[in-house]
C-alpha cells in the first residue's frame, strides 16, 4: 500500500480490524512516518452488479441508500434504519455468491425490508423500482401489501 503523502511503497500496519466484512486498517508510512487509514476488500471480491443490458458494474451502496432516501422523504424513516437496511442486504448477498447479482433481486429484498419499516415508502419505492405506468400496478401492489401483512397478524 503506498504512502498517499511521499509516495514510499513500503507500509507498516499498525492498526487492522473488520469494518463491513471490509479490512480497515491504520498504516505508518516507514519513510515520511505519516498515519494514514485505508479500506481494504481483502477478504473477498467487490460485490458485482449485473445490469439489465448485461454489462457489469460495482454495487453502488451510496446510490442504493439515495434511492431509499427519495422515496422517504416526510416520511418517519430514519438515516440509521436505511443505513441498517443496506447492511443488511450487502452482508447477506456478500455472504451467499461470489457471483454478479441482479438489479431485481436487490430490489426485491429492500421491498421486503421496507415494508416493514413504512408502507408509504415501500410503495414510493416499488412504484420507481418497478417502473409503474398505470394505477392499475399501484392498486396490485396495495392489494398484495394487505396479503401479506394480513398474513402476519
Ligand atoms: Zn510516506
Amino acid at each position: 500500500m503506498r504512502c498517499p503523502f511521499c509516495g514510499e511503497e513500503d507500509t507498516k500496519v499498525i492498526d487492522s480490524r473488520s469494518v463491513e466484512g471490509r479490512k480497515k486498517r491504520r498504516r505508518c508510512c516507514t519513510k515520511c512516518g505519516k498515519r494514514f487509514n485505508t479500506m481494504e476488500s481483502v477478504e473477498r471480491p467487490l460485490l458485482m452488479v449485473a445490469k439489465r443490458d448485461g454489462s457489469l458494474e460495482p454495487f453502488n451502496r451510496n446510490k442504493l441508500i439515495a434511492g431509499i432516501v427519495n422515496s422517504t422523504k416526510k416520511r418517519p424513516v430514519k438515516i440509521e434504519q436505511i443505513n441498517a437496511l443496506v447492511d443488511e442486504i450487502e452482508a447477506q448477498l456478500n455472504a451467499e455468491t461470489a457471483q454478479a447479482v441482479s438489479p431485481d433481486r436487490i430490489g426485491s429484498m429492500v421491498m421486503e425490508r421496507l415494508m416493514k419499516i413504512d408502507t408509504v415508502a415501500y410503495v414510493r419505492f416499488a412504484s420507481v423500482y418497478m417502473a409503474f405506468s398505470d394505477v392499475e400496478d399501484f392498486i396490485r401492489i396495495i392489494r398484495e401489501m394487505e396479503t401479506e401483512s394480513g398474513e402476519v397478524r
